[in-house]
């Protein structure tokens, strides 16, 4: 049993805290601080779920089924409100990459901003996430780990950002999605289908918030999203692994990258720490491991470094037993960086001993390369408005 100890009451703080992005435990309390008995906050938590993660509302007053005047105490002591979204860019080929400012944490803090990019394809949407506000890894090939400013994000923050993705493409019911032929099509097809945290961060250091934001995004009361269409994907945080199968159930995604301990060393330093065999033995105990849910293998294609014939056919050794599909990505530049995306018939011929093996091999299609929003391009503003903050004698930036 909870107490019954009512927080205080929240307005009493400075600025209303949104509802948004909330899980059912954090709603029934926000419902508590209101002093509303016991026996309603079950019931009452689940009108206000529906209104905000169904319907996607942003205002109390559109809440019919709650009686007037709890529609008014809600309002006085807290928002729907989004996070602010600071930029939004629209790749030609569809993608769209918003830059999140989310709330402060503390008077000091200015808010710090991430990156959630929507990459539509036909029969299906994917929202690609952030799960950390910039990343404490430092593989030498993402230009995330570059970024000094870390933290966490709270499962709430997780949340918003596909809150935010399906008010701007118009992905609630009875919005109206642009009609620009590049959104995904077909009986019952939703806009964003399907989320990835493959944006900034490593979510397996942030495994309980990303599970209390899994558990919102599934919710069939609300957001709806399946499980099997939910993607983590970490760079091989061992000890994380088995934990994320048993509580999330989600899809698997590693970023192995290479074949041999001393170049994966370099490449995913996080590997001194868990090398391959460590890596290839959680995913062979991965929860509900299948061929109808397989593991993907992510695999960043750079120019003489990792992309020989040889080391496809080790990959091939390394993944047997494993019910595996192998993505290609061409790597994606970034300024500064000192490596090269492999020549196209370098892929080809990488991808084509993949799959004669067994394996599907597809090669990752670079989306959104014209707004830096493709895999490990990200990287926020943070950093540039903090260096602008200091140089106007903001010394609390
Ligand atoms: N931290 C997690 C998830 C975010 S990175 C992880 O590493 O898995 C998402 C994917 O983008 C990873 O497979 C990562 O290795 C890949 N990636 C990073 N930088 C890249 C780049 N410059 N070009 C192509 N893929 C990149
Ligand atoms: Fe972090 Fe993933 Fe980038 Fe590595 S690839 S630095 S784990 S975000």
């Amino acid at each position: 049993m909870r107490q019954s100890i009512s927080p205080e009451p929240p307005a009493a703080k400075a600025g209303k805290p949104s509802l948004v992005g909330m899980t059912r435990g954090e709603i029934g309390d926000a419902l508590r601080a209101l002093d509303l008995p016991e026996r309603d906050i079950r019931m009452r938590t689940g009108q206000l779920w529906h209104w905000i993660y169904f319907h996607g509302v942003s205002d109390f007053e559109r809440m019919s089924s709650v009686a007037r005047p709890l529609r008014a105490r809600l309002a006085d002591h807290y928002t729907l409100a989004r996070p602010e979204v600071s930029n939004e860019q629209i790749s030609s080929d569809g993608t769209r990459k918003w830059l999140i400012r989310l709330d402060p944490v503390d008077a000091k803090d200015k808010g710090a901003e991430i990156e959630c990019v929507y990459i539509p394809e036909s029969g299906r949407g994917t929202l690609c996430v952030s799960s950390q506000v910039g990343c404490t890894l430092t593989c030498t090939f993402c230009h995330t780990g570059t970024q000094k400013l870390v933290r966490n994000l709270t499962s709430r923050e997780i949340v918003q950002q596909l809150v935010v993705a399906r008010d701007r493409i118009g992905d609630f019911p009875g919005m109206t999605p642009p009609d620009n032929g590049l959104l995904p099509s077909g009986e019952g097809v939703r806009a964003v289908s399907n989320v990835v945290f493959m944006g900034m961060g490593e979510p397996l250091y942030n495994v309980d918030n990303v599970a209390a934001a899994i558990d919102v995004l599934t919710d069939g009361e609300g957001l709806s999203l399946s499980k099997r269409r939910i993607t983590v994907s970490t760079s091989g945080v061992v000890p994380e692994i088995p934990p994320l199968g048993d509580r999330s159930g989600t899809m698997l995604a590693i970023s192995l990258h290479a074949v041999r301990d001393d170049l994966r060393n370099v490449l995913v330093p996080l590997n001194k720490k868990y090398p391959i065999r460590d890596l290839m033995d959680a995913c062979r105990n991965y929860p509900g491991l299948s061929n109808a849910r397989r593991i993907t293998f992510e695999y960043v294609m750079l120019k003489g470094v990792n992309d020989s014939p040889a080391e496809a056919r080790e990959l091939v050794r390394l993944l047997k037993g494993i019910p595996a599909k192998i993505n290609l990505i061409p790597f994606n530049p970034w300024p500064g960086t000192k490596y090269e995306c492999s020549d196209w018939e370098t892929i080809e011929n990488f991808s084509d001993i993949v799959f004669n093996a067994g394996y599907a091999s597809p090669v990752r299609t670079p989306r959104g390369r014209d707004i830096l929003a493709a895999c490990g391009q990200l990287k926020s503003e943070t950093e540039k408005v903090r260096a602008r903050a200091r140089l106007m004698g903001d010394e609390a930036g």
